[in-house]
């Protein structure tokens, strides 16, 4: 069996690798388990310096790692050498905090009588972990950075059309200075996770990806009681009510729907607009994303490249021909380009009920969904009124209605007059079909820690 690289501007295949066999997959695993071993005994200031270096070794060859990612998943090169650079950010704030944030937590002298107790967090093993391809690179390193800096060591399945980013990953943790098979690329099929996630060297698994992928690996994680974090789906909503900044809130809304071709988990999907700004919304929103450049994602200045693969095109043209048979109405956009590559334009498509499958389901390309409501409880209502719960925005100056929009939107954010994203410093994650679990800050690096009570009399 092969994995492919395919040019998704182009619909050539690039290159093809062999998948792994069962026994090298087995070997791999006694690698991790090996390496876990090794790791566990270092200190936090070793583990820093390869981290570190992994993020000299990113920056010192983002705009290679850059083109790659472009060639392979069809994101434009100006946001892949963005993605570069954030994940080195991400690698330095895990080697510098990591020791803080899993140093030994003393317990209430006085609660815990006689003397000394406290909490210590400590590695648990080789995590399996499986990822999508629309960040390739980011949605591993924020998984990878805390979990080697905590100790554990990764086993990555990524996703198949992304087998030279997985190849890169591993290969980057190796010349960084981490010891043999610390980080290891599995190249194998989704039918091959259970195999590895039933080996008892392998303690937990983290999963970004769809809701599908995410009920498969937790029910299988969970005969195996084995921990899980799950990253899934979103169909975030980003309301505008009346004292909103429109100007902003359109251009902000453009960004927030068509960034990396509108394949991100936390883009804005669902546009709530008051009744009062809907028109002036409407207007300027359409106009933006009218104008922005669909093209060579290597050009320069081409704001949205293809969708990464001809199956994500056809969804997002099926969603939008559901709508449409059923009424709905569409502003701009919605036809697919002639020629090669997997191109779909910006669309705004209107009046949608909750008949069409838009209403319900995640849109994973750049099309918006328009709804008009006349009241904060009707955009509460619409906004929640889904089974994800991933990212939210809010649009308001008024500084009550932020506080409500806080307290009121259920999800795993709420950004308030800005576009929802993902901070080293912020924990990430979900809530209802969007998973569970976080990643990034404090709460990332401890979800795979047994976290251990020491109690000395
Ligand atoms: P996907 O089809 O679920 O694939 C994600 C990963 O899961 C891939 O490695 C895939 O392998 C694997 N996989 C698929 N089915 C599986 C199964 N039954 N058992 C085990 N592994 C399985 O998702 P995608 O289309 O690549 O990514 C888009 C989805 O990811 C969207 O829903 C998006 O919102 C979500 N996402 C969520 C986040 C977040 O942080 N919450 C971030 C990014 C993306 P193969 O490629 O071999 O099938």
């Amino acid at each position: 069996m092969t994995m492919a690289s395919v040019n998704p501007a182009t619909g050539q295949t690039v290159q093809t690798f062999d998948e792994a066999t069962d026994e090298q997959v087995d070997a791999a695993i006694g690698r991790a388990h090996d390496a876990y071993r090794a790791l566990r005994g270092t200190t936090f200031a070793q583990r820093a310096g390869w981290m570190n270096a992994a993020a000299d070794l990113l920056e010192g060859g983002a705009d290679d790692t850059a083109r790659m990612m472009t060639t392979e998943m069809g994101k434009t090169l100006a946001a892949a050498k963005a993605e570069v650079t954030k994940c080195a950010t991400a690698c330095r704030f895990y080697a510098e905090h990591a020791e803080e944030f899993l140093a030994d937590e003393p317990a209430d002298a006085d609660a815990v009588n006689p003397t000394r107790a406290f909490t210590r967090y400590q590695p648990i093993g080789p995590v399996l972990a499986v990822m999508p391809w629309n960040f390739p690179l980011w949605q591993v390193i924020r998984f990878a950075a805390p979990a080697l800096m905590a100790g554990n060591t990764g086993l990555l399945k990524h996703a198949s059309n992304v087998p030279q980013t997985a190849l890169f990953l591993e290969d980057l943790f190796t010349r960084a200075g981490y010891p043999a098979g610390s980080f290891q690329a599995l190249l194998i099929d989704s039918k091959k996770v259970e195999r590895v996630l039933t080996d008892p060297r392998v303690r937990a698994a983290t999963l970004t990806g769809s809701e599908r992928a995410g009920r498969s690996v937790a029910e299988i994680a969970g005969r195996e009681l084995k921990k899980t974090v799950l990253e899934l789906g979103g169909s975030d909503p980003f309301v505008v009510m009346p004292s909103a900044d429109l100007d902003r809130a359109a251009q902000v809304a453009t960004t927030a729907r068509c960034q990396n071709n509108g394949q991100s988990c936390i883009a804005a999907k669902r546009f709530i607009v008051h009744a009062d700004v809907y028109d002036a919304f409407a207007e300027k929103f359409v106009a933006a994303m009218s104008a922005l450049r669909v093209g060579d994602p290597m050009a320069d200045g081409t704001d949205v490249g293809p969708l990464a693969t001809e199956k994500g095109r056809e969804d997002i043209e099926e969603q939008v021909r559901d709508a449409v048979d059923k009424g709905a109405r569409v502003l701009c956009g919605g036809q697919r380009p002639d020629g090669p590559g997997w191109y779909y334009p910006p669309t705004v498509v209107a009046e949608l009920t909750p008949q069409m499958r838009m209403y319900a389901e995640e849109v994973f390309g750049p099309v918006a969904g328009l709804y008009r409501v006349s009241s904060y409880a009707e955009a509460i209502e619409l906004a929640n009124g889904t089974p994800f719960g991933l990212g939210s925005n809010a649009w308001t100056r008024d500084e009550a209605e932020q506080q409500r929009f806080a307290a009121d939107l259920d999800a795993g954010s709420v950004f308030v007059n800005g576009m929802t994203t993902s901070y080293p410093q912020l924990p990430f994650g979900g809530v209802k079909n969007s998973g569970y679990g976080r990643e990034l800050s404090a709460w990332g690096i401890r979800e795979f820690c047994n976290v251990k009570t020491v109690w000395v009399g």
